[in-house]
């Protein structure tokens, strides 16, 4: 049986209220924020950002994967970190900040990235998936995933001053392996970045799953927005299902 819905308290329709008053979104939006969960796999310079504007707005529960200690590298893009905590888990560091800007918030921090072994057991705990994971065997792994347990996930990525973002719901939408089915020949796990970038596409991620948990606006469903912001371009570009897709292939269609 469903927890019963949590309701808003009146500290909460205070700290809210800018936002209630959004066009569709109301007060029913920001229930269904507060019971709701989104897991975030990477809290980087993009997933940090996610994290941070989804608790922000209020979404109840974040499950966060992220591995590792904080490095000077990270310092130029991922906003959770402070010198102070360099050397330090990333996710803790993570965990704290959220905490001291939402203290409602639950979170569920998982101090590996995400794997094979643990996908499924992380898209289970959420409503919505963003995956902001630079590897494309954890891109593989939570997409797979998503797809079995039909859950939507908002597919980030950028390189240099370029990004794109998409947003798939299975059944309805391609998966990331209808568009990519194997890791491309150019890609390397260090690229050029800066935090600005990975920060605009952090706040459409996060935009994309507070509209798909509120019901509301149109998500990036059979469309990727790629953006340049060298010269400040920005195109939509159609996707579609592949029908001989080794991951969504076989669901039959919504
Ligand atoms: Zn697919």
């Amino acid at each position: 049986m469903n927890a019963p819905r949590k309701t808003l308290t009146d500290e909460e329709r205070a700290i809210y209220e800018w936002q209630i008053w959004v066009r569709d979104f109301g007060e029913e939006g920001q229930q269904r924020l507060k019971n709701a969960s989104v897991l975030i796999s990477r809290c980087g310079g993009l997933g940090g950002v996610v994290a941070y504007e989804l608790a922000a707005a209020g979404v109840g529960k974040l499950v966060l994967a992220h591995g590792g200690n904080a490095r000077p590298s990270d310092l130029n893009r991922q906003l959770r970190g402070t010198h102070a905590s360099l050397g330090r888990p990333r996710i803790g560091t993570m965990t704290q900040r959220l905490l001291d800007l939402n203290p409602r918030l639950e979170i569920v921090a998982v101090g590996e990235n995400v794997n094979e072994d643990n996908a499924a057991r992380l898209v289970e705990q959420a409503d919505v998936v963003v995956d902001c994971a630079p590897m494309f065997e954890e891109r593989f792994a939570m997409n797979r995933q998503a797809v079995l347990q039909r859950k939507p996930l908002v597919e980030c990525a950028m390189y240099d001053l370029e990004a794109t973002i998409t947003t798939g719901q299975p059944g309805t939408t391609p998966c990331l392996a209808c568009w990519c089915p194997s890791v491309p020949s150019q890609w390397k796990r260090q690229f050029p970045v800066f935090g600005a970038v990975s920060g605009t596409v952090g706040c459409l991620a996060a935009m994309e799953a507070i509209k798909l948990i509120a019901g509301f606006g149109e998500p990036l469903f059979n469309r990727m927005l790629r953006m340049d912001l060298r010269d400040m371009t920005m195109q939509t570009l159609a996707l579609a299902r592949n029908p001989e897709c080794a991951v969504c292939g076989s669901l039959p269609r919504d």
